[in-house]
């Protein structure tokens, strides 16, 4: 008689009753949507090739951008977005200064280089900036009303600061002329009505030495009170660069190098930097601001 190797399978389960029946459908339940769950995990942490069997991820939706608060201004301020006027002197048939010991170098050729310079390091730090002039020109046949269209410009523009760049010249006719060398900072007091509070041409004059200083390493002979048409037709704090002597050997050699210029424009671009964390300029949704006098002219 042959013995059976497997003895009779016995079903698993005896649907006895309802209630088995049931109990066994629950307990399935349980598992199928144990496993979802457990696909839906893997989906999250990454595994895609096992979720993507099974389970649509369950995807958040965008969470909108936090709205900043808004600003509030200050009782007596204004607030003004950042604008850097820079004023790259003479152009055009006004030459500026002229070498005493070169043919065809100007004034203007290096005050536009500078001032071009400038306006890139501003604007690869963010500061927004308005040019008088970015080529070879004038703004108006007559120096008095060229000079008073480039005030006018920051004006119109509610500039924060105005930076007018140029070289300087002593009169050949006096001895010992040639030996003058170094920069100046011209700036003149537009009087009591400020357009900042403790911060007028004077203490702009002083950060932009220190900074140009810094930078290019030239001698600095000092602040100088001049009441020129820039300086006493802007709102601003206004501050004139007479960035070396092109009367001076050793100043026109800084004067015709690449590399002087340069130093010059980063310190001018460091001194407005400067200037602005002074005024506490602050950055709102991506524009820079500052705070003015609301009674300032
Ligand atoms: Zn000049």
């Amino acid at each position: 008689m042959a013995r059976l190797i497997f003895p009779n399978p016995r079903p698993r389960f005896r649907l006895k009753n309802h209630a088995r029946f049931t109990a066994v459908l629950l307990v399935l339940l349980l598992v199928v949507t144990a496993v979802v769950v457990a696909l839906g995990k893997v989906r999250e942490n990454g595994d895609s090739e096992a979720a993507s069997i099974v389970v649509t991820p369950f995807v958040p939706p965008p969470t909108p951008e936090p709205t900043p608060p808004p600003i509030e201004i200050p009782e007596g301020k204004s607030l003004e977005k950042v604008i850097i006027v820079l004023d790259a002197g003479h152009g055009g048939n006004d030459p500026g200064t002229i070498s005493p010991y070169e043919d065809g170098f100007y004034e203007k050729e290096v005050t536009l280089d500078i001032a071009l310079k400038v306006r890139d390091y501003l604007t690869e730090a963010g500061i927004p900036v308005i040019m008088t002039r970015e080529t070879d020109t004038r703004l108006a046949d007559t120096q008095k009303e060229d000079l008073l269209r480039r005030a006018q410009l920051a004006n119109d523009k509610k500039a924060t600061l105005f930076v007018s760049i140029h070289v300087n010249a002593y009169d050949l006719k006096y001895p010992g002329a040639r030996q003058v060398k170094g920069m100046e900072i011209f700036y003149y007091n537009k009087g009591k009505q400020m357009m900042f509070e403790d911060f007028d041409s004077y203490r702009f004059a002083e950060i932009m030495a220190n900074a140009i200083k810094a930078h290019n390493g030239i001698q600095y002979r000092g602040a100088i009170k001049n009441d020129l048409s820039v300086l006493r037709n802007t709102k601003m704090p206004a501050v004139l660069v007479e960035t070396a002597y092109i009367t001076n050997q050793e100043d026109h050699a800084r004067l015709k190098s690449a590399e002087f210029r340069t130093k010059t424009a980063i310190g001018i671009a460091e001194g407005i930097k400067e200037a602005l964390e002074t005024l506490q300029a602050f950055e709102y949704e991506g524009e820079l601001y500052v705070f003015k006098e609301l009674d300032a002219e």
